[in-house]
């Protein structure tokens, strides 16, 4: 047994559909601009050149119903997005034949952001993490192990907030495919088992607000349902 100093934090983790077993996260990666119209609804170009990356801290996941709002921010934005969760069985060498058998699951989640803290971080070149990684920025529903979870390019990805959708695009909308991201990654990081990645949103993400109700849908596979408080 290491003798630490005092005892380590709890280890982050996410309920599993069907299961009474926990996933244990290891690290929460992000992808940016992975849909051409929110590229554009962000003022970017939408390229197909590198996929954009970023992090949250594991423990930035939420499971429950109330989700708080962060502070430091008045402009609290939702982006529904895919998850991806990695299982225990990881290449040595990763290739595209390959890629998809690491797939643990597949869950829906929110990349909340304070996207005045983004707009100033990107206007001053500066980076984004207080925008992105704080704590409970990462609502998630339960995953679903890919045996349950059919997805295909024509599988929707929706977000209502109050009754009002808000976003809506078919999986095969996104710039980067599952794989393609998955390689590029594994070149930047070893990838470890309980590695979850946001695949990125749709256009339409706009501001939530206390008393907020949201309800994220990865079609047939998995939902998610919170207030803001
Ligand atoms: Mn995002």
């Amino acid at each position: 047994m290491t003798d630490y100093a005092f005892p380590p934090p709890n280890q982050a983790s996410i309920g599993i559909a069907g299961s009474t077993q926990r996933f244990p996260v290891h690290r929460i990666y992000c992808v940016g601009r992975n849909f051409a119209e929110h590229a554009l609804e962000m003022g970017a170009e939408p390229s197909k050149g590198s996929p954009v990356f970023f992090m949250k801290p594991a423990d930035a996941v939420i499971q429950h119903e109330a989700i708080p709002y962060p502070g430091c921010t008045e402009d609290l934005h939702h982006e529904v997005e895919l998850v991806v969760a990695l299982g225990p069985a990881l290449p040595a060498q990763w290739n595209a034949g390959n890629a998809l058998q690491t797939v643990f699951g597949y869950a829906v989640g929110l990349d909340l952001t304070r996207r005045d803290l983004q707009a100033t971080a990107k206007e001053k070149r500066l980076p984004w993490d207080t925008a992105k990684g704080f704590d409970a920025s990462a609502p998630i529903s339960d995953i679903v192990p890919v045996q349950q979870a059919h997805i295909d390019a024509d599988t929707l990805l929706s977000l209502h907030v109050n009754g009002s959708q808000r976003q809506q695009a078919c999986l095969g909308d996104m710039i980067f495919s599952i794989t393609e991201i998955l390689l590029a990654l594994s070149e930047l990081y070893v990838l470890q088992p309980g590695d979850l990645v946001f695949m990125g949103t749709p256009s339409g993400v706009a501001a939530l607000n206390k008393g907020d109700r949201f309800h994220a849908t990865l079609q047939g596979v998995a939902e998610l349902r919170g207030t803001i408080i």
